[in-house]
């Protein structure tokens, strides 16, 4: 019996990874990304589930991520996204760890390092093609040059990353795969030709934009079974991915308060009738949106009760005048669906002014987790 946990079905995380694996195709590795501990599903989990199903590679963001999963086990190859700093590159080689590389100075140092070690590491390379963030902005002429001169590295792959992957309003999508394809080509009249060609995450595969399905994909929130709602004349979604997760406390108190009584920090929320409270044994310090004050719902008993006053640290108060059957210790599903009532990620990011990614994210250390 906790106070707060989430449950965490691996069955429908291996469903989501089929039907990415589905709408890709047989020819097109799918590299799920495990950063942030899996979006707080638990990446040592996720990662042997993924093995069982015959995944091939994983991704995470730093090598620190990667050494946990080496060390629980993990033997699938392990794409490092993040960009590494010099004290991390050790654990890179120690761990059997792929790097991307992310400028052509950085390309030398590896190239350097690899010399020195007398052998030949994999990498893969980042451009940066419109993003604006990590990942080499040379030209294709001077990027392919430095790819052929590091003699001790074997690239086996070249990514980008999109930055408006699910706004079909700009085409700015369309100008990074361009980018992407013309640096591809330059390399490719030199004789060089990275076998994994990796471009598109969730929205890419969900939206079927097919010519950046290259021969890899990197799904991350797809994974955990949802896709980011688009923007402009979308196509219409391919994938079939159900949320994981499904995030739970307690009702620790019901009292019933007035008409006029004011509820919690700051004094927010004044009850317009006599109202019974619930108290629910989650605050912001579990990672429920602070912004949820007066604008968010939970669950209880199949009914939505809405979140009324601020959330604080340990406790948020809802209103359980439309929820008879509320006793003390009854479950609160604070993010999930219970009879057919839904209130995911997204409903959440929504009334939060945030996105999907931070809501699972922010999930904090004191949830429990439990595989069902
Ligand atoms: C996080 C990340 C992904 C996964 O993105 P989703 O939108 O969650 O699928 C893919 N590639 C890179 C470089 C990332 O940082």
């Amino acid at each position: 019996m906790y106070r707060i946990w989430v449950e965490i079905s691996l069955d429908q995380l291996a469903a989501n990874y089929h039907a990415v694996r589905l709408v890709v195709g047989e020819g097109v590795v799918v590299a799920p990304v495990l950063k942030a501990d899996a979006y707080r599903h638990g990446s040592v989990e996720v990662a042997h589930r993924l093995q069982q199903e015959g995944a091939q590679w994983v991704a995470v963001s730093n090598a620190e991520e990667g050494v946990v999963l080496r060390e629980s086990g993990i033997r699938l190859r392990i794409l490092v996204m993040g960009d590494f700093l010099p004290h991390e590159r050790d654990a890179l080689v120690e761990y059997s760890l792929t790097p991307v590389i992310h400028s052509l100075e950085r390309l030398k140092e590896y190239d350097r390092m690899a010399e020195a070690l007398d052998r030949i590491l994999p990498c893969h390379l980042k451009l940066d093609t419109g993003m604006g963030r990590l990942g080499v902005r040379a030209t294709p002429q001077q990027t392919a040059e430095s790819v052929a001169a590091a003699r001790h590295l074997y690239v086996e792959g070249l990514m980008t990353h999109f930055a408006s992957a699910s706004d079909f309003s700009t085409s700015q999508t369309a100008e990074q795969i361009a980018r992407y394809e013309d640096v591809l080509q330059t390399m490719g009249q030199m004789g060089i030709q990275p076998p994994l060609q990796h471009l598109g995450s969730s929205a890419t595969i969900a939206y079927g934009i097919r010519q950046a399905f290259g021969t890899m994909v990197r799904p991350g929130l797809a994974i955990y079974g949802y896709i980011t709602p688009s923007k402009g004349a979308a196509p219409q979604p391919e994938l079939n991915v159900l949320p994981a997760l499904t995030w739970k406390s307690r009702l620790v108190e019901i009292k019933e308060i007035p008409e006029g009584a004011q509820v919690g920090y700051g004094a927010t929320w004044r009850t317009q009738r006599t109202t019974r409270l619930g108290i629910v044994a989650a605050g912001y310090a579990d990672g429920i949106p602070h912004a949820l004050s007066n604008r968010g719902q939970v669950i209880v008993d199949g009914y939505l009760a809405p979140i009324v006053g601020a959330v604080s640290m340990d406790l948020i108060t809802v209103d359980l005048n439309g929820v008879p059957p509320a006793r003390v210790g009854d479950t609160v599903t604070l993010l999930g669906r219970e009879n057919g009532v839904r209130w995911d990620a997204e409903d959440i990011a929504a009334a939060a002014g945030t996105i999907s990614y931070s809501v699972l994210c922010g999930i904090g250390n004191r949830v429990k987790r439990v595989y069902v």
